[in-house]
């Protein structure tokens, strides 16, 4: 188990069939989460994709979270979180912080995800939108 300290990242390779349990020990802060294909980094999990393929706004457990080519790449398999996973808001960034009147760097998401995936040596296209949540590989 690792323990990703806040306001940072971290990015995990997973095998097909492997899990990956995502906890937040304390606090109400979302847990941004999100999932590239191997080798293929522009594909990855979509949330618009996943709603339409769900024909609905939240992912429950058992249903599967979709690829931008609309391909299962995760499966939600257990949920004890408070509320709902928020599917529409894009994940953090600088911007939004200097929207909101921040003067100073502040960490946040978008930066975590690029900081992450450059420690497996990953550049991804972009920062795509985010679900949390506990997840199985398709
Ligand atoms: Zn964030």
């Amino acid at each position: 188990m690792e323990t990703v300290p806040a306001r940072r990242g971290k990015a995990t390779p997973l095998k097909q069939g492997q899990s990956i349990r995502i906890i937040n020990t304390h606090g109400a802060q979302v847990v941004d989460t999100w999932a590239f294909t191997a080798g293929m980094l522009t594909e990855f999990m979509s949330m618009e994709h996943t709603r339409a393929t769900l024909t609905k706004m939240v992912p429950r457990v058992g249903d599967g979270l979709y690829t931008n080519r609309r391909r299962k790449i995760l499966t939600m398999t257990e949920d004890s979180s408070r509320g709902d996973h928020d599917t529409l808001m894009a994940a953090c960034d600088s911007e939004r912080y200097i929207l909101l009147g921040v003067k100073e760097y502040h960490d946040n998401c978008t930066d975590n995800l690029f900081a992450a995936m450059q420690g497996l040596g990953l550049t991804p296209p972009e920062c795509p939108c985010t679900a949390p949540g506990y997840l199985d590989t398709r």
